[in-house]
């Protein structure tokens, strides 16, 4: 099988040019091919010679992403996208427009095994984890197709990254390398389920990107009802692994929050929170759910959403109510890929 070349760090590149017996700036050529003019293929990269292109898609293919749907909000004008990956599985992500710049929201794997209650990417279970090529090919088609420039990037769509660390590592080198997009690490947010041993793994990798924990939960026991991997990872040693990566990146921890009513949105879930949060040097995201068919879970109402914020912010919690994006399109995570895999379905049916 040809050799995914888009999942190459530069080093690596430059590795796998040396051992086809050509010079070192011909990767720096390529990796600027690939990563800076976004090219998907090797016809395009004119300034090398045709015997080098050829040699290349003799051993390498770089795989592109397929639109197979685009959704526009009318409200704010975020995206969300369908991509169809080589073997057909489907993956979604988001372009959010904010007024300090784009921010695209990707997936790290098709489907998830981590079972959240509430998510509905995790109800077909996990297909496969996604290569670093797949992940970074989101941002750039979204890149190409919207013809923006992308500042922030966000792994909250489809998949816990954690559960893919390799790749998922592989990817942060590829988009912030200065040879690529150079994204700064900065503007990279992780968000994790809470996987403890790969949280510690990460702190110590010299990254500065920001790490947001979806905590749910104030107390073990309300956490592990919502989250089933809270019983192999408990609240305490999460706390104390997210506290580790502040300690070793200096980067402050983000919790994020859905707000579930009539589950975790009353004054005494919020006296758990505040006790979490304000020995922290944190930033907490309230996120009121976003319902989904297969549940019956509940948004709060605005109002009752807004007493829970201000009754942490007394405490000088640093906290804010994630603003709703495309909520006209199918904006909650995984529900357009939910969607696509049932018309699939319903046609193979018919
Ligand atoms: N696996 C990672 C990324 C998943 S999605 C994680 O667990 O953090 C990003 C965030 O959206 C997570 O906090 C997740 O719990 C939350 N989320 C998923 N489905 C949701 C829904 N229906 N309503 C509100 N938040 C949701």
């Amino acid at each position: 099988m040809k050799k995914d070349i888009r999942s190459y760090t530069f080093e690596e590149l430059q590795n796998e040019m040396e051992l086809l017996g050509e010079k070192k700036f011909r990767s720096s050529q390529i990796y600027e091919w690939l990563h800076v003019k976004l090219a998907d293929s090797f016809e395009e990269m004119t300034n090398l010679s045709k015997p080098l292109r050829e040699k290349l898609e003799a051993e390498y293919t770089i795989w592109p992403l397929e639109m197979l749907e685009r959704q526009v909000s009318e409200l704010d004008g975020t995206n969300k996208f369908l991509f169809q990956l080589q073997d057909d599985h489907v993956v979604e992500s988001v372009l959010m427009r904010y007024k300090h710049g784009n921010s695209v929201c990707i997936s790290s794997q098709v489907g998830c095994r981590m079972g959240c209650r509430f998510c509905a990417s995790t109800i077909g279970g996990l297909e496969r984890n996604l290569s670093a090529s797949e992940m970074v090919g989101q941002i750039y088609q979204i890149q190409k197709i919207s013809g923006e420039r992308v500042h922030n990037v966000v792994v909250m769509g489809t998949g816990e990254p954690l559960d893919n660390y390799d790749n998922f590592l592989e990817f942060i080198r590829i988009l912030t390398d200065e040879h690529g997009l150079n994204i700064s690490q900065r503007n990279v947010t992780v968000s994790t389920c809470g996987i403890v041993p790969r949280i510690k793994e990460l702190a110590k990798e010299n990254l500065q990107i920001t790490l947001a924990l979806s905590l749910h939960g104030a107390t073990q026991e309300k956490r592990q009802k919502l989250m089933p991997v809270a019983k192999q990872y408990n609240l305490q040693e999460v706390l104390e692994a997210c506290d580790f990566y502040f300690r070793e990146t200096g980067r402050r921890i983000t919790f994020e929050y859905s707000l579930v009513a009539g589950v975790n949105d009353a004054a005494e879930d919020a006296k758990e929170l505040i006790a979490i949060c304000s020995p922290r040097n944190c930033h907490l995201n309230l996120i009121p759910v976003n319902p989904i068919k297969e549940r019956d879970f509940v948004q709060p109402s605005r109002q009752s959403a807004e007493k829970f914020k201000k009754n942490l912010e007394k405490y000088g919690i640093n906290v804010t109510i994630r603003r709703e994006m495309g909520s006209d399109i199918d904006g909650a995570c995984g529900q357009l890929r939910r969607k696509h895999a049932k018309k699939q379905k319903d046609k193979e049916e018919i």
